[in-house]
C-alpha cells in the first residue's frame, strides 16, 4: 500500500467514500476519471547558453463546472500522476467548501533553486503560452494559483503573458489567481491557505465531545504544535496557530528542525533564517537534524505544510500527535490513514483543511471579473450608520467610548475584512457539513468529506440529464 501512487491513493479515499453512497457505478467513474491531461515538453536556453528540456504538466480533471481552477507547482518531483491527483483533489476540494470550480493542477518539473530568476520568468511565460495554445488558461476555462514553489510574481508573469497573446481584454485579469495586489490580485490571497488551515482546526478543537474522545479539552489554548514546511502555507498557519494561543513546540524545513517544548516565536524564526540561511542553531532550540524525526514529537496537533507522502506505514506507528491537521496535498498515504484512524488520531483531511487558497482565489476572480474592490460601495456608508449607533449609545448612557473602541467598531468593512471573513465563513460552515456526514455514516472526516464531494459533483451531473 506504502507504494501506490499519489493518485492511487486518492483513488481509494474516493472509493471509501463511494461506497457510502447510492450513485450509479457509472457516475461514480466519470466523477473520479481526470477529463483531460496535456503533458509538454519545451526547450529552456540557460544564462550560460546550454538548453534544458523541461517537462510540464495541466491537468483538467473535472468539467463539471467551469472554469476549472488549481495551483502550478515547480518542484523536481512532479509528474503526470502526482499532477492528476492533486487535480482530482481540487475538484473535491471546490465541491466540499461549496467553491464553484471544477478542479485542475499545474506542474513544472523544476528544482527552481538551480535555476535563475530571469530562468523561472521564461519557463513560467513559456509554459503559459503552451497554455493559452491549447486552451488550457481563460478565465471561463482555466484559472491557475500558486503552489508549491510558485507564488504572485509568477502569477504576474502568467497574466502579463496572457495578456499579450489574448484578445480578451475585459477579463484578462480573472486569467490566473494569487496575483500581486497591484496587478489584480485581492487582498488577504497570500495567507490565506495558512489561514484556513488554522480556521479549520480551531473549528474541530472547538467541539467538546469530538476533543474529549481523543483526551483533550476544547480550544487551542492549551494546544503543542508541531510544523512541517515553513513556506508559504506552513508559515502562516504556524503563525495564526501561535496568535491564535497555541504553543508551537517544533518547525521542521529540509535543512532540518528545531524542537523547544516551551515554545518557538514563529516570526523569530523566520528571522533567523533569512539572517543565517537555515532554521538550526535557533536561540533556546535543540537542533534536530533529521527533519522528519519531528514528526515524531509529542505534541497535541501536527500540521506537515510540506509534501506529499511524509507520513507513511513506515512513521505512522511514531506519530505521538492527537490531531494530524493536513495543511499539505497527500502528506498522510493510504496506509498511514489507516494505522493512525485505528489509533484515534483525528486527521483533518487536506480536501477540506487547505481549501482556503482556493476559496480566496474565488473571491479574487469574482473581483476581477466585477471590476471593482471589495467593500469600495458600502464602507463609508456603514461606517456612518455604525458612527450614527455609538453615538446614539453615547447620549443614552451618558459615557464616551474610548477613541480606539470607537475607531475599531465603527469602521466600515475594508477589502481584507470581508476576504477574511467570508473565508472563515467558508471554513467553519464546511467544517459543520463534513462533521454531521461523519457522524450521520459512521466514519472518519475524510471519508465525509469525500462523500460530501462525490454527492455535491454528482447533483452537477444529474441536472445536465446526463445521467438517468
Ligand atoms: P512553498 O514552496 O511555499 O513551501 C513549502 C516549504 O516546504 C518550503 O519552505 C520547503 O523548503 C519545505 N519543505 C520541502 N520539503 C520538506 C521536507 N521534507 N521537510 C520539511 N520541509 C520541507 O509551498 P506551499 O505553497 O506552502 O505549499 C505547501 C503544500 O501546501 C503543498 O502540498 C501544496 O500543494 C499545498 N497547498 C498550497 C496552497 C497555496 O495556496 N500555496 C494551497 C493549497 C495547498
Amino acid at each position: 500500500m506504502a507504494h501506490e501512487s499519489f493518485l492511487a491513493q486518492v483513488d481509494l479515499m474516493f472509493e471509501k467514500a463511494a461506497a457510502h453512497t447510492k450513485h450509479p457505478v457509472g457516475l461514480l467513474s466519470q466523477i473520479k476519471i481526470c477529463n483531460s491531461v496535456y503533458h509538454m515538453t519545451f526547450p529552456l536556453k540557460r544564462d550560460d547558453g546550454a538548453i534544458d528540456t523541461i517537462q510540464a504538466y495541466r491537468a483538467e480533471h473535472s468539467h463539471h463546472k467551469l472554469p476549472v481552477k488549481g495551483g502550478i507547482r515547480y518542484a523536481s518531483a512532479v509528474n503526470e500522476d502526482e499532477v492528476m491527483a492533486l487535480a482530482s483533489l481540487m475538484t473535491y476540494k471546490c465541491a466540499i467548501v461549496n467553491v464553484p470550480f471544477g478542479g485542475a493542477k499545474g506542474g513544472v518539473k523544476i528544482d527552481r533553486r538551480k535555476y535563475s530568476e530571469a530562468e523561472i520568468e521564461r519557463v513560467t511565460r513559456r509554459y503559459t503560452y503552451e497554455l493559452i495554445r491549447k486552451n488550457f488558461i481563460g478565465p471561463g476555462v482555466d484559472v491557475p494559483a500558486p503552489d508549491y514553489g510558485t507564488g504572485p510574481r509568477e502569477m504576474a508573469w502568467i497574466l502579463d503573458t496572457y495578456n499579450t497573446i489574448s484578445s480578451d481584454t475585459l477579463d484578462a485579469l480573472a486569467c490566473v489567481t494569487g496575483k500581486p495586489v497591484g496587478q489584480g490580485g485581492v487582498r488577504g490571497r497570500t495567507e490565506a491557505t495558512g489561514r484556513g488551515v488554522f480556521f479549520g482546526i480551531r473549528e474541530a478543537c472547538s467541539y467538546a465531545d469530538d476533543m474529549a474522545a481523543l483526551g483533550l479539552r476544547p480550544g487551542l489554548g492549551d494546544k503543542t504544535v508541531v510544523v512541517q514546511g515553513l513556506g508559504n502555507v506552513g508559515y502562516h498557519a504556524a503563525k495564526f496557530m501561535q496568535e491564535g494561543g497555541a504553543t508551537i513546540v517544533a518547525l521542521a524545513e529540509y535543512e532540518g528542525a528545531i524542537h523547544n517544548p516551551e515554545g518557538l516565536d514563529v516570526e523569530a524564526v523566520v528571522a533567523h533564517r533569512r539572517a543565517t540561511g537555515s532554521i538550526l542553531d535557533f536561540p533556546g532550540a535543540q537542533n534536530l537534524e533529521r527533519s522528519a524525526d519531528a514528526l515524531e514529537l509529542p505534541c497535541d496537533i501536527l500540521i506537515p505544510a510540506a509534501l506529499e507522502g511524509q507520513i507513511t506505514s513506515d512513521n505512522a506507528l511514531c506519530i505521538q500527535a492527537k490531531i494530524i491537521g493536513e495543511a499539505a496535498n497527500g502528506p498522510v498515504t493510504a496506509a498511514a490513514d489507516a494505522i493512525l484512524l485505528e489509533k484515534n488520531v483525528l486527521i483533518i483531511p487536506d480536501v477540506y483543511l487547505n481549501a482556503g487558497g482556493v476559496t480566496v482565489s474565488y473571491f479574487e476572480w469574482l473581483r476581477n471579473l466585477s471590476h471593482v474592490r471589495f467593500g469600495r460601495m458600502s464602507r463609508r456608508f456603514e461606517q456612518s450608520i455604525n458612527e450614527k449607533l455609538m453615538r446614539a449609545v453615547e447620549q443614552v448612557t451618558g459615557k464616551r467610548f474610548a477613541p480606539e473602541m470607537f475607531e475599531e467598531v465603527a469602521h466600515g468593512a475594508d477589502e481584507v475584512d470581508l476576504v477574511n471573513s467570508g473565508l472563515e465563513e467558508t471554513m467553519i460552515d464546511a467544517y459543520g457539513e463534513i462533521r454531521e456526514l461523519r457522524k450521520r455514516h459512521g466514519v472518519d472526516l475524510r471519508t465525509a468529506a469525500f462523500i460530501n464531494a462525490i454527492d455535491k459533483v454528482a447533483v452537477s451531473y444529474l441536472e445536465m440529464g446526463i445521467f438517468p
